[in-house]
């Protein structure tokens, strides 16, 4: 029996479903996120069928496989929903053999039923009559199991679609969203903290392609913020939602911060100036907007006053996706990402760098200008762009733009 039905995913992708004339253009974007995420993996190819996506399986690939290939496709931006199960043949007695299979690999279940559908009347079996076989067929293979109408552990989806039945029991919600790189580009300050990486991906489920940066204390503290970082990026690349990261060296200049402006404006100054090497970024690599992790009083610069007097330092707009969100909810986005261990690890980054004792919390704009005048701005901003590495992670829809400098 066993390789004789293929195996395949079913990928269902609702909110595309929904966007009209641009849905084909979104569905070749996620095609190709998911073939990108796919390679390497046992897969003979990927087809749309039906407003789903396909992914044929190789002959022998085994259940863990095809379940774990599932599980990671269920995290790729613009997935409703994933499935595994089997294509065969449109014949009723080895649908119901088929039915049997995909139903013993469900986790767990009590109960469960049957949804079957056909989009061709040339079978001439209706949905109904197919229920009532299938779901007789799956009660003789499991009477210990009871056949419930609403809310089953499981169903048993049968479709019988153009000259093939696909029947899949087991089924994950996918992230949702919108494919990465139907929604432009946007730079997002990321920090190795809990918060930072979970606006990035919130952005990225949005179909945004994500360009992290990232200012480290080097050289007045160590490099490792900058591999923790790393380490964020290659869980946020698992599902394609980061392109690369830029790493900026900001000790020296946060030295001298601290040595020339007042004590208490540090932290809006430090963070003037990484909004504007972020923007300097953005403008080189065509993003169209900055992104933070901020929420909303969750430190002293995170005040409505602050937030303005940082805001001012840039002309691109800032999207704070977790601005109303509470600490222990973004925590639990992170441990659902996979990000949160990482980030729970403590780096000196630049964050811990020169803090005064009392940092303002209502910052008053002029005075921030003032203490700006102390230092050449501008030429900051080019030798930290100058001094940022560059680091690339797999992401299909990011086409580099060559460094004009
Ligand atoms: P996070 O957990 O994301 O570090 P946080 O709660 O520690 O956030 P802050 O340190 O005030 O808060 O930082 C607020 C936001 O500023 C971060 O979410 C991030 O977007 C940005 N940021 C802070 N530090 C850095 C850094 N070293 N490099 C890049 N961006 C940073
Ligand atoms: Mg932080």
């Amino acid at each position: 029996m066993e390789g004789q039905h293929q195996r395949v995913c079913l990928i269902h992708y609702h909110e595309i479903g929904l966007k009209g004339r641009n849905r084909s253009v979104f569905e070749k974007r996620l095609v190709k996120n998911v073939e990108a995420l796919l390679s390497g993996a046992p897969v003979v190819t990927i087809h749309r069928i039906s407003g789903r996506l396909c992914v044929f399986l190789k002959e022998g690939t085994s259940f863990e496989v095809a379940a774990a290939l599932a599980d990671s496709i269920a995290g790729v931006p613009g997935i409703a929903r994933v499935s595994c199960g089997y294509k065969c043949e449109r014949e009723l007695v080895e649908m119901g053999d088929v039915a049997v299979k995909a139903l013993s690999e469900c986790d767990e279940f009590e109960t469960f039923k049957v949804h079957a559908r056909r989009n061709h009347t040339d079978f001439e079996t209706d949905s109904m009559e197919m229920n009532q076989i299938i779901g007789s067929r799956l009660c003789e293979a499991y009477p210990q199991k009871k056949v419930k109408m609403k809310d089953p552990d499981v169903t048993v989806v049968v479709e019988v679609i153009q000259n093939a039945a696909y029947i899949y029991a087991r089924s994950k919600r996918g992230i949702g969203g919108l494919p990465v790189g139907s929604s432009g580009k946007v730079m997002c300050l990321l920090s190795s903290g809990i918060d930072s990486p979970v606006a990035l991906w919130k952005l990225a489920r949005r179909g945004a392609i994500c360009i992290g940066v990232h200012f480290s204390g080097r050289p007045q503290t160590s490099d490792e913020s900058e591999y923790l970082v790393d380490d964020i990026a290659r869980v946020l690349e698992k599902t394609g939602c980061i392109a690369r990261t830029y790493i900026v060296p900001l000790g020296d200049c946060q030295k001298q911060i601290a040595l020339v402006a007042p004590p208490s404006l540090r932290v809006i100054l430090y963070r003037r100036l990484m909004f504007k090497v972020a923007e300097r970024i953005a403008r080189l690599e065509g993003a169209g907007a900055l992104v933070t992790g901020e929420s909303l009083g969750q430190v002293a610069s995170q005040t409505l006053d602050n937030i303005r007097a940082t805001d001012d330092a840039v002309e691109l707009p800032v999207f704070r996706p977790l601005i109303g969100t509470d600490k222990l909810e973004i925590i639990e986005e992170a441990q659902r990402l996979g990000t949160f261990e990482i980030s729970s690890q403590d780096a000196p980054d630049c964050c811990t760098l020169f803090m005064p004792r009392n940092p303002e919390t209502h910052a008053k704009l002029p005075a921030v200008l003032e203490a700006e005048t102390a230092y050449d701005l501008e030429t900051w901003i080019d030798d930290l762009v100058e001094a940022a590495e560059i680091h690339d992670y797999a992401c299909p829809s990011y086409k580099p733009r060559k460094r004009v400098d």
